[in-house]
């Protein structure tokens, strides 16, 4: 019998929990889009937005899931025939690839494979080779929700300057913003690419394009851009914030300005500290289990994984079996392997992934960790001891990951000089 009656939790890497203000926002009588409430909320919401991705360039919002972003950030910086590059570390970096080719681009993918951060070295390599500047932009997931890699966006602005290549950086946040630290503009990232559903807990549907002044001019110089995926009408307050290229996202948008309530009433710094905490408390469960048994985290360096979303392999076809004993016997329901098909594997049934993103606590995460044990020792699936008690002695602490060591000099000195309004 089932043990699954009661709130289920919905453990996967998006779409993520929507807290009660967001559906309590949204269970509402349809607004006038034209004038009053609708369009002064969302000209005032503009502001809290970028503060999320810490950036006082131009936002957009774009009636779209995230692939509609992948293609709005694309069409506005390069046309057919023109060149960009792909840095992948996962399935969502050769998605953006796949987006890009099907626009017409010349794509040339660096696969740096399902393990490992993009090598900077090796990104600079390729853009000193390119003396022509043919490549228009370097496109990277911040994190990849796939692999649950999170690369290091400081790190290839600093290749791009090293190699001195003007190529516009553009990074997807879908799955890290309002999760992970981002500092857009203190990050030199040109173009950022987000979306509702994940660390933003509203439903599928509105998508974000974040651009700076560089990109603005790479726009300009466009002969041509699809008029529904254009960016400067958009970014137009006037036309935009009554206008969206057609009727309003009317529900999304109330749903979204509780939820930016909800992101700054907590406060960035705090909602970042609380992502950390908690990955760091699922990291030291899993870490337990897989002493004694066949549980490995896809990534091995601490350093390098998302705070949003944990892949993780349990070998044969565990992970497939655990995601059906959490789902029906337990209410929770965890997130299949993608593109983590091996030789021996190859639908990926060994892996599995947790989400963790946006409005998830310390008792949701406890929870799931203690459902998972469950379900290992229904399955007999072995494991190692003390996964529980370690996963409550990092919520106990309340301490995150201690960083590497890998600011440089200079980087922590402005970092320290910073104003507290631009963090
Ligand atoms: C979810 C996700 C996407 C795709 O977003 P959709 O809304 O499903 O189109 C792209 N990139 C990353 C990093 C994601 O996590």
């Amino acid at each position: 019998m089932s043990l699954a009656s009661g709130r289920t939790y919905l453990a996967i890497p998006g779409p993520s929990v929507m807290p009660d203000a967001v559906l309590r926002a949204m269970h509402s009588a349809a607004p006038n889009i034209y004038e009053g409430e609708l369009p002064r909320m969302v000209a005032e919401m503009m502001p809290d937005l970028k503060r999320v991705a810490q950036t006082d360039a131009f936002a957009t919002i774009y009636i779209a899931n995230g692939h509609g972003a992948w293609e709005a950030a694309l069409s506005n910086i390069a046309a057919e025939g023109e060149k960009v590059l792909v840095c992948a570390t996962g399935r969502f970096g050769h998605g953006w690839a796949d987006m890009a080719e099907g626009l017409g681009l010349e794509v040339e993918v660096l696969d740096f494979g399902l393990n490992a951060t993009i090598d900077p070295a090796r990104l600079a390599e390729v853009l000193t080779a390119d003396t022509a500047h043919r490549i228009k932009a370097v496109m990277f997931s911040h994190v990849d929700t796939a692999t649950s890699i999170r690369n290091d966006p400081r790190a290839l602005r600093r290749a791009l300057d090293e190699a001195g290549h003007p190529a516009l950086l553009m990074a997807d946040c879908i799955a890290s913003l309002g999760v992970d630290r981002f500092e857009m503009d203190a990050w030199g990232v040109d173009v950022m690419v987000a979306g509702s559903q994940k660390g933003l807990m509203v439903p599928p549907g509105l998508s974000f394009v974040f651009f700076n002044a560089r990109a603005a001019e790479v726009r300009a110089r466009m002969k041509r851009v699809s008029r529904y995926w254009d960016w400067v009408p958009r970014a137009e307050p006037e036309w935009f914030y009554q206008f969206f290229g057609g009727t309003a996202p009317t529900h999304h948008l109330l749903g979204l300005r509780a939820a930016l309530d909800l992101i700054h009433d907590e406060g960035l710094e705090a909602v970042w500290h609380r992502h950390a905490v908690l990955a760091r408390a699922i990291w030291a469960a899993c870490e337990a289990w897989g002493q004694g048994g066949p549980l490995r985290l896809n990534v091995a360096d601490a350093q390098l994984r998302s705070h949003a979303v944990t892949a993780l392999g349990l070998g044969g076809r565990n992970g497939e079996a655990l995601r059906r004993w959490t789902a029906e016997t337990a209410g929770v329901t965890l997130g299949l392997g993608l593109g983590m098909a091996a030789r021996d594997d190859p639908a990926g049934e060994g892996y599995f992934r947790i989400g963790h993103m946006g409005h998830v606590n310390a008792h949701m995460v406890l929870g799931v960790m203690g459902v998972i044990e469950s379900g290992m020792r229904a399955l007999e699936i072995p494991f190692g001891s003390g996964a529980l008690a370690a996963a409550a002695e990092v919520v106990a602490s309340n301490e995150p990951l201690a960083p590497a060591a890998t600011l440089t000099a200079e980087e922590a000195t402005a970092r320290a000089t910073m104003a507290p309004a631009a963090r």
